[in-house]
């Protein structure tokens, strides 16, 4: 089928886009207009031609799917299809409801007239990708709509809604109702008229003084830049708008701009994450039309620190939520907690106390298991201990209604035993919150042996609906996030040991972009967590060597800010991370136990061998089919652990190092250290051998 059709009514031709789902700009659809365009020039009878998209979409910009294929750049690629569109011999006319964003938006700027719904959706958001519009949207913006309102587009990359531009000349009308009715009546005009086409080429930007302006928006732009390229970049070529002589000028610095930034491991990174987003999504043997359970109920066990904030997730998204605590006083203080929550963001503005009642409402509590009865999905969030999740698992399959999904929050238990606790561990999974759990975009989800296709459909779909990143896990210790933690953790122990101060470990570490390094993130998780773990693993995997560091902070009651002291010292209050002598002290006795001479520990070399930790265990984990991709992997990461948007997460940061160099270098730590965990993992072996990377 093609991406286009082409119909007259009367004189005007209309070319309506056709490639669903947002009219992505694929060949197809590019040939398609180029096609419709020669139709209409040789028609005679044609005297205005009218591009029209969807409802949805008049153009989404670049087709995602033709990403890093030749097709994204075979002719006519979207510079010339513009250039085509400009230098129409008839007047074109972009007919523009839904978003037209990015590329979609480029086309419409090369057209002579535009028109639009006010709430079409208009945005430039090649920045979010590391990139700038590459299809002269930094010369024919700055022209259309001023230099100001360009940048802003350009830099910050939001939607904006088309009435937002009302008072310039970027759309010849805003039409109420139905918008081709709306463009063909325009059309009309626009032939009785007899009105010149209108080439925003031809425009000059004029600002006077812009040197200074420039240069106060570079200041601006270096402030929200970050670690990015691309902002300044686009401040660049918009720039080049005002300065260069010729349009044509414009346009060839704004593509040179752009290859650069195509170039930059910042803009590979984003565009990983792009994609690697729409992948998690994709259970390999579960078809995307795969039948779902319905959800209109949801029962949460536990009204602890992860049940609450699980439970706010369901009342935002509309769906009523029961909790249940054995005892009402523990269900008074956990409900009370939620409404504390909401207050204090109503409180701040950002909830209205239409939203505030509405959410309460859908909020119940009770201390019967009675009241899951008509429960579609059930969460516990319960002691992290086997034989508290028996019990509750047993529970609930003598209550629950047949389909009812049961969900555990588990954050290392074997899901499949706990699915062994019911006789229908076809409808058990793993539902994996990261605290807080309102806030946090990570959502784990745990694919039993046993777990039904239909389930992990319905709870991606959930997952979707309350607004999470959720990324499929087999089942093992530690599941993706915290099994690849565990070894960063361990191996950061060990360089203190060496010499590093925990705040050296942290500041380098944080240096490289994480957004909170290991000992600080100890701190706030809560220190016991880990030593806990710690504890079952020497019985389980007693051959993994740790630090006894960590174990001493926690027998002298630093768990961290819960205690008001961890690895730092902490204010009533206060979460600034303070240095404690005692802390140092203890630091000193450990190493003199251990005979350790302390040295000095690079920032690169902690940085390599935490980072090169998370490498190897999420090779491993991708090897052993827990994770579906690696870049699942970077997903979890950069929702759940702060890893840095700009490296892409640890497996395509891997790649960008170079997996050779990544596994001589664990070579190197295996032989120093004698922790056979440094041995690289099989996969990465295999990927070196035959010239392939990771991602
Ligand atoms: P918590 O101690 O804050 O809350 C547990 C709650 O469960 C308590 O209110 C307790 O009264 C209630 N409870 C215990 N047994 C119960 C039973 N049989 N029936 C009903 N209620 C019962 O613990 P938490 O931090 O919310 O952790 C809960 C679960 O979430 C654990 O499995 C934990 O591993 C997991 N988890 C925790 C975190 C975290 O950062 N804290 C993150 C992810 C997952």
């Amino acid at each position: 089928m093609s991406s286009t059709t082409y119909a007259l009514t009367g004189n005007v031709a209309v070319i309506t886009m056709q490639n669903p789902p947002v009219n992505g700009l694929s060949l197809d659809l590019r040939q398609g207009i180029v096609a419709g365009l020669a139709q209409a020039v040789a028609d005679a009878n044609v005297a205005a031609i009218i591009l029209i998209g969807s409802d949805r979409a008049f153009s989404g910009g670049a087709d995602i799917r033709e990403f890093g294929s030749p097709k994204a750049y075979a002719q006519p690629n979207l510079p010339t299809v513009t250039e085509i569109v400009e230098n129409c011999a008839k007047p074109v006319i972009a007919a523009i409801g839904g978003a037209c964003m990015g590329g979609g938006l480029e086309l419409a700027l090369s057209t002579h007239f535009r028109v639009a719904l006010p709430t079409a959706q208009i945005a430039l958001p090649e920045v979010k990708l590391g990139l700038l519009p590459g299809a002269g949207g930094t010369q024919r913006m700055p022209r259309i709509v001023g230099v100001e309102a360009a940048l802003n587009l350009i830099v910050k990359g939001d939607p904006v809604p088309a009435a937002m531009f009302k008072p310039t000349p970027l759309f010849d009308e805003l039409i109420e109702g139905d918008l081709l009715a709306g463009a063909l009546a325009f059309a009309a005009k626009v032939i009785a008229e007899k009105r010149p086409l209108r080439r925003i080429r031809d425009m000059k930007v004029d600002y006077p003084n812009h040197e200074a302006y420039l240069m106060f928006a570079s200041n601006m732009v270096k402030g929200i830049a970050g670690p990015f390229p691309a902002p300044l970049k686009c401040l660049e070529a918009v720039g080049a708008s005002i300065t260069s002589k010729t349009f044509d000028e414009g346009i060839k610095i704004e593509q040179k701009l752009f290859g650069e930034l195509m170039m930059t491991s910042e803009s590979r990174a984003l565009r990983h994450l792009f994609q690697a987003e729409r992948a998690t999504s994709k259970i390999p043997d579960v078809p995307e039309d795969t039948p779902t359970r319905k959800i209109a109920k949801v029962g949460v066990i536990g009204a602890g620190l992860m049940g609450g904030g699980i439970s706010m997730n369901f009342l935002n998204a509309g769906i009523p939520v029961t909790i249940l605590e054995m005892k009402q006083e523990a269900l008074d203080k956990g409900m009370g907690t939620i409404r504390k929550n909401y207050e204090s963001t109503m409180k701040k503005g950002k909830l209205t106390q239409e939203k505030f009642d509405q959410r309460m409402g859908l909020l119940s509590g009770t201390v019967n298991y009675d009241d899951f009865k008509d429960c579609d999905l059930i969460i516990e969030a319960v002691f992290e201990d086997i034989g508290v999740k028996e019990q509750v698992f047993k529970k609930l399959d003598e209550i629950a209604k047949p389909g009812a999904i049961l969900a555990s929050n588990t954050s290392t238990l074997d899901l499949n035993k706990i699915a062994s606790f019911t006789k229908r561990p076809q409808d058990v999974v793993g539902l994996h919150f990261f605290s807080p759990a309102n806030v946090m975009k990570l959502l784990e989800v745990v694919r039993g042996e046993k777990t039904a296709k239909d389930v992990m459909a319905t709870v991606m779909q959930i997952g979707k609906k309350i607004k999470k990143i959720a990324v499929v896990s087999g089942v093992c210790d530690g599941f993706i996030g915290n099994r690849m933690v565990e070894h960063y953790g361990r191996v950061a122990g060990f360089l203190v040991d060496e010499g590093a101060s925990p705040a050296q470990v942290d500041k380098a570490l944080e240096k490289f972009g994480m957004a909170m390094g290991p000992f600080r993130m100890g701190d706030m998780a809560g220190n016991d967590i880990g030593w806990a773990i710690r504890k079952r693993r020497a019985i389980e995997s007693p051959h993994i060597p740790y630090s006894k560091l960590a174990d001493r902070l926690c027998e002298a009651g630093r768990f961290g800010q819960k205690t008001g002291k961890g690895w730092y010292l902490y204010q009533p209050g206060n979460r600034n991370a303070l240095p404690d002598p005692e802390v140092d002290k203890m630091i000193d006795d450990y190493r003199k136990e251990l005979g350790i001479t302390p040295r000095k520990v690079s920032d690169a070399e902690i940085v390599e061998r935490c980072i090169y930790a998370l490498i190897n265990e999420g090779a491993r984990i991708v090897e052993e089919g827990i994770a579906a991709r690696a870049s699942d992997i970077d997903m979890v990461y950069l929702y759940g652990y702060g890893f840095p948007a700009h490296r892409g997460g640890p497996m395509l940061y891997a790649d960008e190092c170079g997996l050779y160099n990544v596994a001589r270098k664990m070579e190197e730590f295996a032989a120093r250290t004698g922790d056979a965990f440094w041995t690289p993992a099989p996969l990465i072996t295999k990927l070196i051998a035959s010239g392939k990377s990771l991602t």
